[in-house]
């Protein structure tokens, strides 16, 4: 791209190219109430991340979410991250961007690994067992929690607060120090 493009003419094309790729999805995220914006680029790294470059002024960017999130929001201070606080990592809403430390962003890591990213139900770790209830799965530190129940919004709840006290408990750790359970 040109260089003689102005901030928001470079930042209009780059909306551009990011949305190409973006699928909204079905339903939306319960506990955000609006839905997540999955981007279909080449996943950047393993964390599920996908790529997108962005160049301008000294700033280089190559993950869709952080190119979405200066788009939109904003610039990223030195230091600091861009997470995912609807919990998916191919997301690019904006609204389901935040910034944060990298304490946070490992917890948000740790909870998302080893989930389905696409369960059943649409939502992340809920899906319907072969009887027709609701089991909720969190794994965090590779252990994973699971809870049936007989109805979806409940699974869906239960989880949400595992996840926020699991996020709670890793975000108050220390800099630094060895991880250890969540407990
Ligand atoms: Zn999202």
């Amino acid at each position: 791209m040109p260089t003689s493009l102005t901030k928001q003419e470079y930042n209009e094309k780059a909306r551009e190219r990011l949305m190409k790729k973006v699928t909204i999805a079905d339903a939306p995220n319960p506990a955000l109430g609006s839905t997540c914006w999955n981007h279909g680029g080449t996943p950047s790294n393993t964390n599920g991340h996908r790529y997108l470059w962005y160049s301008r002024e000294g700033v280089t960017e190559q993950h869709a979410h952080r190119v979405s999130y200066r788009i939109h929001r904003g610039e990223i201070p030195e230091g600091q991250l861009v997470r995912h606080i609807c919990g998916n990592a191919s997301c690019v809403n904006p609204d389901h961007l935040a910034l944060g430390t990298n304490q946070q962003n490992m917890s948000d890591m740790a909870l998302m690994s080893n989930t389905p990213v696409r369960a059943q139900s649409g939502i992340r770790g809920v899906c319907e067992t072969a009887n027709g209830r609701w089991r909720a799965t969190v794994t965090f530190m590779k252990k994973a929690q699971t809870k049936v129940f007989k109805l979806k919004e409940d699974a869906v709840a239960w989880r949400e607060r595992m996840v926020r006290e699991l996020h709670g408990a890793l975000v108050g750790y220390p800099a630094g120090s060895k991880l250890g359970s969540a407990n």
